[in-house]
């Protein structure tokens, strides 16, 4: 993306109106190719979700130790946390927390499955509140920290059938996100519910908004080089707004959610905490069910 000050052309976003449509992974909607690099940026504009190629994640299995110490802090809180005080703990600490928490309202003893448990702690809490949830991840480390730490209910990989599976910020990780869906709706129990939870693009579509409206207001006092400028900046950040590619793979709207259902013959509906005070969620919060 640069704008050149001396032609005043903006050469870069001509490229977005060239003929880059392609099938896009997500929805099999038409979409455009958005910026170009080690990783490409694709857009579909059918169902809004923004991805990368290519799209092989990181090795997980080994996990980053940089939150470490947190991790360790808060799967410490939650062990030595009283059941009665769990649901207000866990919605403290992150509202994606808040939407599993939410369906699971007055539901007892069901049989719940985590996928991308990390160190475990979610899948504990809900052990304290009275179902048998069993947690898997990828990381091999994460799943032996959640073992030592709170029991043996954590694995690599599940079987069985469940009556909610739940999965916390991670589909924006893999690399497949229908075949992870369909993959996941298949071992729910009838009735049975997938809940996951994601980043919501419109959230940062929203704020990108919010300040491009503030800067037309100050219209009189930047000249236009520094509001080129700002411009070129705000479109680069909000190119790719969470952790950028092999980690975060796409970023999803609620739309995602509606064209993947429609497509594979599932339903989906929508915790949205947010919306009674006509905001945006920064969190999709994605119901799937058969
Ligand atoms: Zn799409």
């Amino acid at each position: 993306m640069k704008y050149n000050a001396d032609t005043k052309t903006w050469e870069s976003l001509v490229k977005l109106g060239e003929n880059d449509q392609m099938s896009f992974i997500v929805c099999r909607g038409r979409g455009q190719r958005i910026q170009e690099g080690k990783y490409t940026l694709w857009f579909c504009a059918e169902c809004f979700t923004k991805f990368c190629t290519p799209r092989t994640p990181p090795d997980y299995n080994t996990v980053t130790k940089e939150n470490y110490s947190e991790y360790i802090a808060f799967s410490q809180k939650i062990k030595d946390t009283p059941k009665e005080n769990i649901v207000e703990v866990l919605s403290a600490n992150a509202i994606t927390f808040g939407i599993p928490l939410e369906y699971l309202k007055g539901k007892e003893r069901l049989k719940i499955l985590e996928v991308g448990c990390s160190y475990g702690y979610f899948t504990h809490a809900l052990r304290k509140l009275g179902h048998d949830a069993f947690g898997i991840d990828v990381s091999e480390e994460a799943i032996e920290f959640a073992k030592n730490t709170f029991g043996d209910y954590y694995g690599l990989k599940a079987e069985g059938k469940y009556d909610v599976i739940v999965s916390i910020e991670t589909i924006e990780h893999v690399e497949d996100p229908v075949g992870f869906i369909k993959q996941y709706v298949g071992m729910l129990n009838p009735n049975g519910a997938l809940i996951l939870t994601t980043p919501n693009l419109e959230f940062y579509f929203k704020i990108f908004w919010d300040l491009l409206q503030k800067f037309a207001q100050s219209m009189e006092t930047i000249n236009l080089k520094e509001r080129l400028h700002i411009v070129e900046t705000l479109y680069k950040d909000y190119m790719w707004v969470t952790d950028p590619p092999p980690i975060h793979l796409s970023l999803f709207t609620h739309f995602s959610f509606e064209r993947i259902a429609q497509q594979n013959s599932m339903h989906v509906k929508f915790i949205d905490l947010h919306k009674q005070k006509g905001e945006v969620a920064p969190i999709v919060g994605a119901i799937i069910t058969v």
